[in-house]
């Protein structure tokens, strides 16, 4: 079965491997161009984040009994991402040269429907954090000429348009400042544009902010449900049910730190693990604004479905929990579909 996925962040593999790998396949990544092909990847989100120049913290060193409270990440020098996500912008497009017809950007409803029904993978440009984005929105300009149609205004840290959540559990995602005047400015901007909002990593009060404003439906695109995990990085009943008011969608992410309930990370983690998710969402608000959103190189995920290989197993999980052929088609493809519709201008 075909499926589209609504976050990935492989560039970081053609970055550190080569665009080559990605071509010719990368067993080191959770996803390369064979492999995804192989199972039924028809299109996704290309992720373009930029890293902290400081590592990482990591997680094992802030778990207490508790839970854990990361510090919230410094923010990220302007010039250095716009520098940065040029760099990576580069990448993919020379991936997409180099695949001789296999992987298509795109930049319209038309080309994405004639692609993910070709055995064509259709890729969709992403800037997860608008740190490269300046005040004037001069590189947001920029960044459509060259096919971006989706943008995160936040990763987890603060920047001029908002603030994203810190990685905390348990807590509510209700952890800070909402949007900037800037930020409703970018808001509005991407709505003239027909750029999707992505509210992953954004916080509780920058969601309603950019609720309030958008004409589009609200998306996020790699993000679970807080009742079932309660991380800062998942979505409340309400913020749910407010996608749903909006006709848009969730992508369920595979992620191990945003599955169980009582936060602790297992490799070993069942494929219910993930769909609990799914099946939580659909009945809360229906299968229409349901989704993948795999988070494919950008997290560790469990080992039953371990790299894109595993969606396949996924959706025949999903199947003999009772899901029909019609719903199954509506989370892999169909809702996605629609939701990139509504949202980019024709
Ligand atoms: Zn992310």
């Amino acid at each position: 079965m075909k499926f589209i996925d609504g976050h990935n962040d492989t560039v970081i593999k053609m970055k550190e491997n080569g665009v080559n790998c990605f071509l010719r396949g990368d067993r080191s990544a959770h996803l390369d161009l064979p492999r995804a092909m192989n199972a039924g990847f028809s299109g996704g989100f290309f992720a373009i984040y930029t890293p902290d120049r400081s590592d990482f913290p990591q997680l094992e060193d802030y778990q207490t009994q508790e839970g854990y409270q990361l510090p919230l990440s410094e923010p990220c020098d302007h010039h250095y991402a716009y520098q940065y996500t040029d760099y990576m912008l580069n990448l993919l497009k020379q991936a997409e040269r180099n695949s001789q017809g296999a992987l298509k950007f795109v930049s319209n409803k038309e080309e994405l429907l004639k692609y993910v029904n070709e055995d064509t993978m259709a890729g969709i440009l992403h800037i997860e954090g608008a740190e490269s984005i300046d005040p004037d929105f001069k590189a947001l300009y920029d960044y459509f000429d060259k096919g971006v149609r989706s943008l995160g205004p936040v990763w987890s840290r603060p920047n001029i348009f908002g603030e994203g959540v810190p990685y905390h559990f348990p807590s509510s995602p209700d952890t800070g400042p909402g949007l900037t005047k800037k930020g409703k400015q970018l808001v509005k901007e991407c709505n003239k544009l027909g750029i999707m909002l992505d509210l992953s990593h954004i916080n509780e009060r920058g969601f309603w902010d950019l609720a309030s404003i958008t004409n589009a439906p609200l998306v996020a695109t790699h993000s679970n449900v807080h009742t079932l995990c309660p991380i800062s990085r998942n979505l409340t009943d309400q913020q749910i049910d407010a996608i749903g008011e909006s006709n848009g969608v969730i992508g369920v992410t595979y992620s191990l730190n945003m599955l169980r309930k009582d936060g602790i990370i297992d490799a070993n983690a069942s494929m219910t693990e993930i769909t609990k998710h799914i099946h939580y969402i659909a009945e809360r608000i229906g299968i229409e604004h349901v989704a993948l959103g795999s988070d494919f190189d950008g997290t560790t995920i469990p080992k039953t479905v371990e790299d894109v290989r595993g969606v396949p197993g996924l959706m025949d999980h999903l199947q003999r929990e009772g899901l029909t052929q019609r719903e199954l088609k509506k989370v892999s493809m169909d809702n996605w579909l629609r939701v990139l519709e509504d949202t980019w201008k024709a």
